[in-house]
């Protein structure tokens, strides 16, 4: 591959628009191409299902600004779908019969909603793209009837934003308690009572047995009877674009295959964002994550690697949610853990838990308290032990402490 053709990236998204960011700030001098399939420029999700949804501001959501992006020489072309990579000529083919020249590409294809089978009609919603919050938002009228499939991070955030706009909601959860898997049963109970006290009708453990639209109403099917409502959302996760990976003869499973500095199996391919499967030096295996944070950090350790600079993607996942009036916020991986220390009382407005294994700390999860998440950090990261007492006593300031190791 010779060295003038530059990086192409492949999808718009939060990951492209990092690891432009950082190639450019690196002093990247050669062509930068960003190939995104939507016909909007990058713009970022996590607005979508919140402000975006309820008040339709957009002034938030463009990641990489039109006199930025033509400042700094980069190419950035909408309504194009890649459709494969050549490993040989570097080259990525388009769905047009054309290609772009690549010395490295970047796969940043992010995800698509899983689909609920059988289940069709335009009062039937899924949200991931710009043009998706456009249209629920129009549906979100107050005394609009809403059924929420999945009681997940989107369904949690589309039913919060239903309230705000004054829709009647119905959530579906198939598990015993929203986040359970997550959270565990104690702490999965504060989000039963976080929906229930912003007025959903919260239906767990409930299976969805089928989904039809029948003229202007949708039914929907359970175990514990029927549903009817105006529209509904389906969030039960997404699956990853990997078929191009596929296409090109690359590692994929569950995602793109991506070692420790995001580069996939073939040397001068990366993938980074929701698409990427990792192997994280922090949890001794593989690991696909679906998380703003994350997007970033492969984004840019991926533009590193390609700058020559070796960098690792080793840090602890990070996110957070809004859901009703509480910012919730996780770090790290709770499973396996052997021990739940909390730091306040669950019923009060703020308060974190601690997840530990032997005595380690892997994971915490706050509300409405983003400053023991930033301590969480540092110290999942450094896979430190740190005694409970002092984790439960709120007069210790952990931030202190950490700063005095
Ligand atoms: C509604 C919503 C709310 C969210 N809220 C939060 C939050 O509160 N906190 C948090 O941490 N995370 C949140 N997330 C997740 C976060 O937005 C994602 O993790 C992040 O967008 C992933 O970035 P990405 O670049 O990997 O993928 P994306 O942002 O999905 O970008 C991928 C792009 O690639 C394009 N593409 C796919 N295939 C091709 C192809 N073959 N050719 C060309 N283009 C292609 C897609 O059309 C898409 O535009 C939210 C996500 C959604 C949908």
């Amino acid at each position: 591959m010779s060295a003038e053709h530059g990086v192409v990236i492949v999808g718009g998204g939060q990951a492209a628009a990092v690891a432009t960011r950082t190639l450019r700030r690196r002093g990247y001098a050669a062509p930068i191409t960003i190939l995104g399939e939507e016909p909007h420029r990058p713009y970022q999700r996590p607005p979508l299902s919140k402000e975006f949804l309820v008040k339709g501001d957009d002034s938030a959501l463009d990641l990489l600004a039109p006199a930025w992006t033509e400042a700094q020489g980069v190419t950035v072309r909408t309504g194009v779908r890649a459709t494969r990579v050549d490993s040989a000529s570097g080259a990525v083919d388009l769905a047009d019969g054309t290609s772009v020249r690549a010395d490295h590409v970047l796969l940043a294809t992010g995800g698509r909603p899983r689909r609920f089978p059988g289940a069709d009609g335009d009062r039937i919603r899924y949200l991931r793209t710009r043009a998706d919050a456009e249209t629920l938002r129009g549906d979100l009228a107050p005394g609009a009837r809403l059924v929420v499939v999945g009681a997940g991070f989107i369904g949690a955030e589309v039913a919060s934003s239903a309230r705000a706009l004054g829709a009647e909601v119905t959530v579906l959860e198939m598990a015993p308690a929203p986040l359970l898997g997550l959270l565990g049963p104690r702490l999965a109970e504060t989000c039963v009572r976080r929906h229930t006290a912003a007025g959903v009708d919260l239906r767990c453990g409930v299976t969805v047995a089928g989904i039809q639209q029948a003229g202007e109403e949708v039914v929907v099917e359970t175990s514990a009877g029927r549903f009817v409502a105006d529209v509904v959302v389906i969030g039960i996760g997404i699956e990853p674009n990997d078929e191009i990976a596929a296409a090109s003869g690359l590692v994929v499973g569950n995602g793109i295959h991506v070692d420790e500095h995001c580069r996939t199996s073939h040397p001068h391919v990366y993938a980074a964002g929701d698409v990427a499967n990792q192997l994280h030096p922090l949890l001794e295996g593989r690991v696909r994550v679906e998380h703003f944070d994350n997007a970033s950090k492969q984004a840019a350790t991926a533009a590193n690697n390609i700058l020559g600079r070796t960098t690792v993607a080793a840090d602890p996942h990070w996110f957070w949610s809004d859901q009703y009036d509480a910012n919730l916020q996780y770090v790290g991986h709770a499973s396996g853990s052997d021990d739940i220390v909390l730091r306040g009382s669950t019923e009060a407005d703020s308060w974190t838990a601690f997840f530990l294994r032997d005595g380690v700390l892997r994971a915490a999860f706050a509300v409405d308290n983003p400053e023991d998440i930033m301590v969480a950090r540092e110290l999942v990261a450094g896979r430190r032990v740190v005694a409970p007492e002092v984790l439960a006593d709120p007069d210790v300031d952990l931030f202190e402490m950490v700063e005095q190791a």
